[in-house]
């Protein structure tokens, strides 16, 4: 049976592993984001059963047009899209470049999630799969971005219950380092990422086809009596560190 799979961010990175992975079986797999170029491109490396739908997972009036080029019900949401304005907004003072940090995390990484789900929920198929990307960060007390991912993984348990009445899971994959992605790129200082590793127990930074085959794991069959959960992938990594 051909799979239909949505994987929101899903031009790089994380994301693009996932829709690689899923794309090697028997799956159609529409891929989403902000810049129509990426994910063109991506798509047309991936094979022509990646499909680009340019859509901001913030704004509720692009995810309610884009699903509506989607047909038919959806097997697998995998909630991917997400950053850390930490990194990429520039800094300003007083309140109003505090809020605008939190309002920037939140969006990104909690309400995007948030909205996409709600409008995907009545089209889930019986027995599919929701996948959160999560983040190591929730734990580590990493101000708005660690807040915006730990409050995916609260309002995930939430979820269980909604989505598990129609045999529905619902699971966050929370990364430890990743590397090869452009969350970090040219951003992590090279001290700053021995560090990460070294606050591993395996020794290596984990890339993107690690939380790949995760999300496929909890997409499947064999995962159906997995959700509300919070899976850490990270190489043992420890929060603290
Ligand atoms: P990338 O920056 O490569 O991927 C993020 C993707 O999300 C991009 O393709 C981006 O595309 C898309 N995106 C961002 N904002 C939006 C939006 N508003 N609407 C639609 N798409 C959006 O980094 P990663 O692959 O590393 O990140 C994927 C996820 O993994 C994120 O949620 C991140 O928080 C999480 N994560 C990453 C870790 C790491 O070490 N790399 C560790 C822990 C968690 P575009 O800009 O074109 O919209």
């Amino acid at each position: 049976m051909t799979r239909t799979i949505l994987v929101t961010g899903g031009g790089t990175g994380i994301g693009k592993a996932v829709a690689a992975k899923f794309a090697a079986s028997d799956a159609v797999v529409h891929i989403t984001g902000r810049r129509k170029d990426v994910l063109v491109a991506t798509a047309a490396e991936l094979g022509s059963s990646v499909r680009p739908l340019v859509c901001d997972s913030t704004d509720p009036e692009q995810v309610v047009a884009s699903l509506a080029e989607l047909d038919g019900p959806i097997d697998v949401l995998v909630n991917n899209a997400g950053g850390n304005a930490d990194f990429d907004l520039p800094e300003r003072d007083g309140l109003a470049g505090v809020l605008a940090r939190w309002r920037a995390n939140l969006d990104a990484n909690l309400i995007s999630a948030v909205l996409t789900t709600t409008a995907v929920e009545s089209r889930l198929s019986e027995g599919g799969s929701v996948i959160h990307i999560g983040s190591i960060a929730a734990d580590q007390g990493a101000g708005s971005y660690g807040a915006a991912k730990a409050g995916l993984a609260s309002w995930n348990v939430d979820l269980a219950r909604r989505l598990g009445a129609h045999g529905i899971t619902t699971n966050v994959v929370a990364p430890g380092y990743i590397r090869e992605t452009e969350f970090f790129r040219d951003k992590l200082p090279a001290e700053r990422a021995e560090q990460l590793v070294d606050a591993t127990c395996t020794g290596r930074a984990g890339i993107p086809v690690d939380i790949a085959e995760t999300v496929y794991f909890l997409a499947s069959a064999g995962a159906r009596h997995i959700t509300g959960q919070t899976l850490g992938v990270n190489g043992g990594a420890h929060p603290s560190r």
